[in-house]
C-alpha cells in the first residue's frame, strides 16, 4: 500500500520517526504533525536536544554508565561502595537498580547479553573490561543482575567462567522476578527486595 503524502520533507519526516522502535508510520505522522504545530523556537530545542546527545554524551570509563563527564556521577561519588559492583545488561537496568534505593554499590553497564541468535558475542560487550575492573582488587562482590532469560543465564554463567580465577564473590539478585521478565519492567519494591536479598552464584544454570 503506498501511501500518498502532499509533500517530500513530510515524507521524509515521517520516514525518520517510523524507524524508531514501537513507532508504525501512524504514529510517526501523528508526532511529526504535532511538531509542525509547535513554534519554530520549541522545533529547534527538540532538534538540538537529540544531535547535542548525540554528538557530546559520553560513557563513564570506569562503568560504561552514559554520563557527561568522563566519570560518571555515580563513580565519582565517594559514599558509595566501591567494593561492590552490579553487572547490568543497558542504562535503563542502572536507572531501574537506582530508583529502587537499595543499593549503594557501583555498577557495570555489559552494553546487552551473550545472543548468538542476534550475533551478539562476549567481545561485543563490557566483559574484558569487567574482568580488569575486579583484577585492579578494589572489587570485592559481583552482583550479577541481568534479566532471567536465556541470554541472561548464559552471559552471567559466561561471566562466573572469566572471574573464577579471580576469587571475587559472586551473587545474583534473587529471582522474586519470573523467569524471561526483564529488569526494566519489575518493580521498583520487588527489584529492591531482588537486590537486598542477593544470593551466591554457584555457576548453575
Ligand atoms: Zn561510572
Amino acid at each position: 500500500m503506498n501511501q500518498q503524502y502532499p509533500s517530500i520533507l513530510l515524507e521524509k519526516a515521517v520516514g525518520e520517526f517510523a524507524k524508531l522502535p514501537g513507532i508504525g508510520r501512524k504514529t510517526a505522522m501523528r508526532l511529526v504533525l504535532h511538531l509542525l504545530r509547535q513554534d519554530t523556537a520549541t522545533v529547534e530545542a527538540f532538534g538540538n536536544a537529540i544531535i547535542t546527545l548525540k554528538r557530546e554524551v559520553k560513557y563513564c570509563k570506569v562503568c560504561h554508565n552514559i554520563s557527561d563527564t568522563d566519570i560518571c556521577q555515580i563513580c565519582s561519588n565517594p559514599s558509595r561502595d566501591a567494593s561492590v559492583v552490579c553487572v547490568v545488561e543497558n542504562i535503563r537496568d542502572v536507572m531501574a537498580v537506582e530508583a529502587t534505593q537499595q543499593f549503594k554499590g557501583l555498577y557495570h553497564v555489559l552494553g546487552g547479553v551473550i545472543s548468538p541468535m542476534d550475533g551478539i558475542g562476549p567481545s561485543d560487550l563490557q566483559i574484558e573490561s569487567l574482568v580488569h575492573r575486579v583484577e585492579e582488587g578494589e572489587v570485592k562482590e559481583v552482583v550479577l543482575a541481568l534479566s532471567s532469560t536465556m541470554e541472561g543465564d548464559t552471559t552471567n554463567f559466561y561471566i562466573f567462567r572469566k572471574l573464577a580465577k579471580t576469587n571475587v564473590k559472586m551473587s545474583v539478585i534473587a529471582r522474586g522476578i519470573s523467569i524471561g521478565d526483564e529488569l526494566e519492567y519489575t518493580d521498583e519494591v520487588t527489584l529492591g527486595r531482588s537486590i537486598v536479598n542477593r544470593t551466591p552464584f554457584t555457576g548453575n544454570i
